[in-house]
């Protein structure tokens, strides 16, 4: 559907066409009219389906007609988000489709200076966006007052919980003003976030778009399996051919469950002559910062990271992502892979399991109801893994010399010749969804 029918103002509407938006997506055209009447709302969605926009259009549009000046140290609408890359996007998206309504727009998270915030909102701001463990310092410190807030939006409210935010939101709530407009959103929405999302919510209208596991269509998936000491050696090889001339990955996001994991992969990957970033809770913020904007401009096309780290990422242009190990929550998979299938471009998905993933693999087949294609280890691996140990730079604390082994267990799940997808010449599965009918399994 067209934003014209949605009932949007014309400097909103002149914003969207600067962005080159022509159709709205689901959730914009189920939450945008009713968010314009002033509904709470209590959204089940996840990031990559654009609803930053269905909450920040309306908003937009609302903070605009109700005309009021902030007022000092206080804000008229707050976003709270899980991390500090996820509030920044917002920030980001906010200032976008904000541009022709003058709308003053801060963001303030763990990590940067409490004085510049203090600075930032001290004249007051239209719209805060905001990781919780901040917002309490700045509330602690009198620095800010949600006295004010006429709309509070709760992003990614699985995420906060695991994060360990929910006494933060408990307390949140307390402060706000009764009389407010309330969204909640969350991919997932077990027992403990409905009650939460009962403390903030008044009468909602419940909006679901394409739950979590069923989004995962678009992409091509695939897993391989192989041992956990020879997948250093196998992404060298697939990263080598992916990138090659006749390769085709253009940026990649490799997923590892541990912050060491991460570091880990980098210093392989540097050994081998590959540049790649981390992001992961333990780097700095401008050690974020800087990996995810390299990552964005191409600099570095291979991002590490951990789950968290990534959540939230908006990265357009991600061909791949390489689950160098899986999730042991499944759902985290449905969120990782989401990130090459970004507003309507689809994506590929390799997944590396060992041996003892494989109870983690038959999780998420159960959860997305698809059984993921095998792609056999390419033919030459264990020669190739070899020259590839063998000419490794040593790097300190990297894992490349670890243990050797036979080589039978490599060829554990090869499939006939006939039946095996073809790795070609990029090294890595190509989209091809007829070849990944054929080769049933
Ligand atoms: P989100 O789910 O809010 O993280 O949005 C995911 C991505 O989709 C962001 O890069 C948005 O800029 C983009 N996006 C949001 N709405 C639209 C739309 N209607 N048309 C095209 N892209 C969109």
């Amino acid at each position: 559907m067209s934003f014209e029918n949605l009932g949007l103002s014309q400097p909103v509407l002149q914003a969207l066409a600067l962005k080159e938006y022509t159709k709205s997506t689901p959730i914009q055209e189920q939450a945008i009219p009713l968010l314009l009447q002033g509904r709470d709302l209590l959204g089940i969605a996840q990031t990559g389906t654009g609803k930053t926009a269905a909450f920040m259009l309306p908003s937009i549009d609302r903070l605009t007609a109700s005309d009021k000046r902030p007022q000092p140290r206080t804000c008229r609408m707050l976003v709270l988000a899980p991390t500090r890359e996820l509030a920044s996007q917002i920030a980001e998206s906010a200032r976008g489709y904000a541009r022709f309504s003058h709308m003053n727009i801060a963001t303030v998270f763990g990590g940067t200076s409490i004085n510049k915030n203090r600075q930032e909102l001290s004249r007051g701001v239209d719209i805060l966006v905001a990781t919780p463990g901040r917002l309490m310092d700045l509330i602690e410190q009198r620095i800010l007052s949600l006295n004010a807030v006429e709309i509070l939006v709760l992003d990614e409210a699985d995420q906060m919980l695991d994060l360990g935010f929910i006494h933060a939101l408990k307390a949140i709530v307390k402060m706000l003003p009764a009389k407010r407009q309330s969204l909640f959103f969350s991919a997932t929405m077990p027992k403990a976030i409905r009650e939460l999302a009962d403390k903030f919510l008044t009468d909602p209208v419940q909006v679901a778009v394409t739950p979590a596991a069923t989004t995962v269509e678009r992409i091509d998936q695939f897993v391989t399996f192989v041992q956990q000491t020879e997948k250093q050696a196998l992404l060298t090889m697939m990263l080598r051919a992916g990138f090659s001339e006749k390769g085709n990955m253009d940026r990649v996001l490799i997923f590892t469950r541990t912050k060491h994991g991460a570091d880990r992969v980098v210093k392989l990957l540097t050994g081998n002559g590959i540049a790649s970033n981390a992001i992961h809770g333990n780097k700095s913020q401008p050690q974020r910062e800087r990996a995810l904007g390299e990552f964005k401009s191409g600099k570095v096309k291979i991002l590490v990271a951990t789950d968290i780290a990534a959540r939230g990422i908006d990265v357009s242009g991600v061909s791949h992502v390489i689950n160098f190990e899986l999730p042991n929550v499944s759902e985290q998979y449905v969120h990782r892979i989401g990130r090459t299938a970004r507003a309507g471009a689809a994506g590929i998905a390799i997944a590396y399991c060992a041996e003892d993933e494989r109870a983690y693999l038959k999780g998420i087949e159960k959860l997305t109801k698809q059984r993921i294609e095998v792609v056999p280890l390419p033919e030459n691996f264990v020669n190739e893994a070899n020259k590839i140990k063998a000419s490794r730079v040593a790097v300190p604390g990297g894992a490349g010399d670890r243990q050797e082994r036979g080589g039978e267990d490599r060829n554990r799940v090869r499939r006939p010749k006939s039946r095996r997808p073809n790795f070609g010449a990029a090294g890595a599965p190509k989209t091809n969804r007829s070849r990944r009918r054929a080769s049933g399994r």
